[in-house]
Protein backbone atom coordinates (compact mmCIF):
# COMPACT_ATOMS: atom_id res chain seq x y z
CA UNK A 1 0.00 0.00 0.00
CA UNK A 2 2.48 2.23 0.31
CA UNK A 3 3.90 2.61 -2.92
CA UNK A 4 0.20 3.29 -3.61
CA UNK A 5 0.58 5.86 -1.29
CA UNK A 6 3.19 7.78 -2.55
CA UNK A 7 1.20 7.73 -6.21
CA UNK A 8 -1.91 10.40 -4.50
CA UNK A 9 -1.00 13.93 -4.70
CA UNK A 10 -1.82 15.67 -1.84
CA UNK A 11 -3.27 19.52 -2.94
CA UNK A 12 -3.24 22.11 -0.43
CA UNK A 13 -6.18 24.52 -1.17
CA UNK A 14 -7.98 23.26 -3.56
CA UNK A 15 -10.67 23.24 -4.80
CA UNK A 16 -11.20 26.05 -1.78
CA UNK A 17 -8.87 27.41 0.78
CA UNK A 18 -8.23 24.40 3.76
CA UNK A 19 -9.22 21.61 1.87
CA UNK A 20 -6.07 19.38 1.15
CA UNK A 21 -7.88 17.12 -2.01
CA UNK A 22 -6.02 13.98 -2.69
CA UNK A 23 -5.49 13.89 -6.06
CA UNK A 24 -5.43 10.16 -7.39
CA UNK A 25 -4.73 10.72 -11.09
CA UNK A 26 -0.88 9.87 -10.76
CA UNK A 27 -1.70 6.61 -9.33
CA UNK A 28 -4.39 5.78 -12.32
CA UNK A 29 -1.40 6.67 -14.61
CA UNK A 30 0.92 4.04 -13.10
CA UNK A 31 -0.22 0.89 -14.89
CA UNK A 32 1.33 -1.22 -12.19
CA UNK A 33 0.02 0.56 -9.49
CA UNK A 34 -3.70 1.00 -10.70
CA UNK A 35 -3.66 -3.01 -11.37
CA UNK A 36 -2.28 -3.63 -7.53
CA UNK A 37 -4.65 -0.97 -6.66
CA UNK A 38 -7.77 -2.68 -7.85
CA UNK A 39 -6.54 -6.19 -7.16
CA UNK A 40 -6.86 -4.65 -3.55
CA UNK A 41 -9.74 -3.30 -3.63
CA UNK A 42 -11.24 -6.85 -5.56
CA UNK A 43 -9.74 -8.66 -2.47
CA UNK A 44 -12.12 -8.93 0.38
CA UNK A 45 -15.44 -9.60 -2.33
CA UNK A 46 -13.76 -12.24 -4.02
CA UNK A 47 -15.97 -15.46 -3.42
CA UNK A 48 -18.77 -13.00 -2.20
CA UNK A 49 -21.16 -13.73 -5.38
CA UNK A 50 -21.25 -9.54 -6.09
CA UNK A 51 -22.97 -9.36 -9.18
CA UNK A 52 -23.42 -5.47 -10.13
CA UNK A 53 -20.99 -2.81 -8.88
CA UNK A 54 -22.05 0.63 -8.42
CA UNK A 55 -19.80 3.34 -9.12
CA UNK A 56 -20.06 7.22 -8.21
CA UNK A 57 -19.51 9.59 -10.64
CA UNK A 58 -17.04 10.55 -11.66
CA UNK A 59 -14.00 9.03 -10.48
CA UNK A 60 -16.08 6.18 -8.60
CA UNK A 61 -16.50 4.81 -12.38
CA UNK A 62 -12.58 4.28 -12.97
CA UNK A 63 -12.38 2.33 -9.98
CA UNK A 64 -15.72 0.55 -10.33
CA UNK A 65 -15.73 -0.36 -14.28
CA UNK A 66 -12.11 -1.95 -13.68
CA UNK A 67 -12.92 -3.83 -10.28
CA UNK A 68 -16.45 -4.82 -11.98
CA UNK A 69 -14.40 -6.68 -14.56
CA UNK A 70 -11.95 -7.99 -11.84
CA UNK A 71 -15.25 -9.45 -10.14
CA UNK A 72 -17.22 -10.95 -12.93
CA UNK A 73 -19.81 -8.81 -12.34
CA UNK A 74 -21.82 -5.76 -14.30
CA UNK A 75 -20.99 -2.56 -13.82
CA UNK A 76 -23.84 0.06 -12.72
CA UNK A 77 -23.21 4.15 -12.83
CA UNK A 78 -24.96 6.58 -10.45
CA UNK A 79 -24.98 9.62 -11.80
CA UNK A 80 -25.34 13.21 -11.08
CA UNK A 81 -28.94 14.27 -12.09
CA UNK A 82 -29.95 14.93 -15.57
CA UNK A 83 -27.37 12.26 -16.91
CA UNK A 84 -29.19 9.20 -17.02
CA UNK A 85 -32.28 9.05 -19.80
CA UNK A 86 -35.68 8.34 -17.67
CA UNK A 87 -36.75 6.33 -16.06
CA UNK A 88 -33.91 6.79 -13.03
CA UNK A 89 -34.69 6.91 -9.06
CA UNK A 90 -32.91 9.30 -7.33
CA UNK A 91 -31.97 10.58 -3.60
CA UNK A 92 -31.05 14.03 -2.70
CA UNK A 93 -28.09 14.49 -0.63
CA UNK A 94 -27.24 17.84 1.52
CA UNK A 95 -23.45 19.25 1.17
CA UNK A 96 -21.64 21.52 3.49
CA UNK A 97 -22.92 24.22 0.95
CA UNK A 98 -26.36 23.25 -0.76
CA UNK A 99 -27.21 19.86 -2.04
CA UNK A 100 -27.03 17.18 -4.88
CA UNK A 101 -28.66 14.22 -6.11
CA UNK A 102 -27.27 11.02 -7.15
CA UNK A 103 -29.35 8.80 -9.70
CA UNK A 104 -29.44 5.33 -11.35
CA UNK A 105 -31.29 3.65 -14.02
CA UNK A 106 -34.84 2.53 -12.52
CA UNK A 107 -34.14 -0.94 -13.91
CA UNK A 108 -30.50 -1.10 -13.36
CA UNK A 109 -30.38 -3.16 -10.41
CA UNK A 110 -32.95 -6.00 -9.33
CA UNK A 111 -34.68 -6.74 -5.83
CA UNK A 112 -32.23 -8.94 -3.39
CA UNK A 113 -29.06 -8.16 -6.48
CA UNK A 114 -25.95 -8.70 -4.69
CA UNK A 115 -24.53 -5.13 -5.37
CA UNK A 116 -21.19 -3.43 -3.88
CA UNK A 117 -20.58 0.32 -4.01
CA UNK A 118 -17.26 1.85 -5.19
CA UNK A 119 -15.55 5.78 -5.03
CA UNK A 120 -12.41 6.87 -4.91
CA UNK A 121 -12.54 8.63 -1.96
CA UNK A 122 -14.77 8.80 1.72
CA UNK A 123 -14.50 12.61 3.23
CA UNK A 124 -17.47 13.56 5.18
CA UNK A 125 -19.33 10.43 3.91
CA UNK A 126 -22.55 12.31 2.46
CA UNK A 127 -21.98 10.87 -1.24
CA UNK A 128 -21.54 7.11 0.25
CA UNK A 129 -24.39 7.67 2.75
CA UNK A 130 -26.78 8.92 -0.52
CA UNK A 131 -25.10 6.06 -2.80
CA UNK A 132 -26.17 3.45 -0.14
CA UNK A 133 -30.16 5.17 0.82
CA UNK A 134 -30.24 4.98 -3.08
CA UNK A 135 -30.09 0.96 -3.36
CA UNK A 136 -31.91 0.59 0.04
CA UNK A 137 -34.63 2.14 -1.95
CA UNK A 138 -34.18 -0.41 -4.79
CA UNK A 139 -34.55 -3.17 -2.24
CA UNK A 140 -30.33 -4.53 -3.49
CA UNK A 141 -28.64 -7.05 -1.29
CA UNK A 142 -25.73 -4.74 -0.49
CA UNK A 143 -23.00 -6.45 0.06
CA UNK A 144 -20.72 -3.52 1.13
CA UNK A 145 -18.93 -1.00 -0.35
CA UNK A 146 -14.77 -0.09 -1.01
CA UNK A 147 -12.86 3.42 -1.28
CA UNK A 148 -9.15 3.42 -2.11
CA UNK A 149 -8.92 7.05 0.28
CA UNK A 150 -10.72 7.36 3.58
CA UNK A 151 -10.22 10.96 5.06
CA UNK A 152 -9.99 9.19 8.54
CA UNK A 153 -10.60 12.92 10.24
CA UNK A 154 -13.70 13.80 8.35
CA UNK A 155 -15.50 10.88 10.14
CA UNK A 156 -17.80 9.55 7.21
CA UNK A 157 -17.69 6.13 8.24
CA UNK A 158 -19.91 7.44 10.92
CA UNK A 159 -22.34 8.07 8.29
CA UNK A 160 -22.03 4.21 6.77
CA UNK A 161 -25.64 2.64 8.21
CA UNK A 162 -26.21 -1.65 8.60
CA UNK A 163 -23.91 -4.73 8.88
CA UNK A 164 -22.44 -4.63 5.09
CA UNK A 165 -18.60 -3.58 5.50
CA UNK A 166 -16.80 -0.67 4.27
CA UNK A 167 -13.07 -0.94 3.02
CA UNK A 168 -10.81 1.04 2.61
CA UNK A 169 -7.16 1.08 1.31
CA UNK A 170 -5.66 3.90 2.28
CA UNK A 171 -6.40 5.90 5.22
CA UNK A 172 -5.22 9.46 6.23
P1 LIG B 1 -18.08 13.22 0.82
O1 LIG B 1 -19.48 13.17 0.35
O2 LIG B 1 -17.66 11.95 1.54
O3 LIG B 1 -17.78 14.44 1.64
O4 LIG B 1 -17.16 13.37 -0.46
C1 LIG B 1 -16.85 12.27 -1.23
C2 LIG B 1 -17.01 12.60 -2.68
O5 LIG B 1 -16.31 13.78 -3.02
C3 LIG B 1 -16.42 11.48 -3.52
O6 LIG B 1 -17.28 11.20 -4.60
C4 LIG B 1 -15.08 12.01 -3.97
O7 LIG B 1 -14.84 11.70 -5.33
C5 LIG B 1 -15.14 13.50 -3.76
N1 LIG B 1 -14.00 13.98 -2.95
C6 LIG B 1 -14.04 14.62 -1.76
N2 LIG B 1 -12.81 14.94 -1.34
C7 LIG B 1 -11.97 14.46 -2.26
C8 LIG B 1 -10.53 14.45 -2.40
O8 LIG B 1 -9.76 14.95 -1.56
N3 LIG B 1 -10.03 13.84 -3.50
C9 LIG B 1 -10.83 13.27 -4.43
N4 LIG B 1 -10.22 12.67 -5.48
N5 LIG B 1 -12.16 13.27 -4.35
C10 LIG B 1 -12.73 13.86 -3.28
Amino acid sequence: MQHLEALVRAVPGFPRPGVVFRDVTPLLADAGAFARCIDALAEPWLGEGVRAVCGIESRGFIFGAALAQKLNAGFVPLRKPGKLPPPVVGVDYALEYGHDRLEVRADALQPGERALLVDDVLATGGTLAAAQALLDRLGVALVGAGVVIELADLQGRARWHGAAPLHALLRY
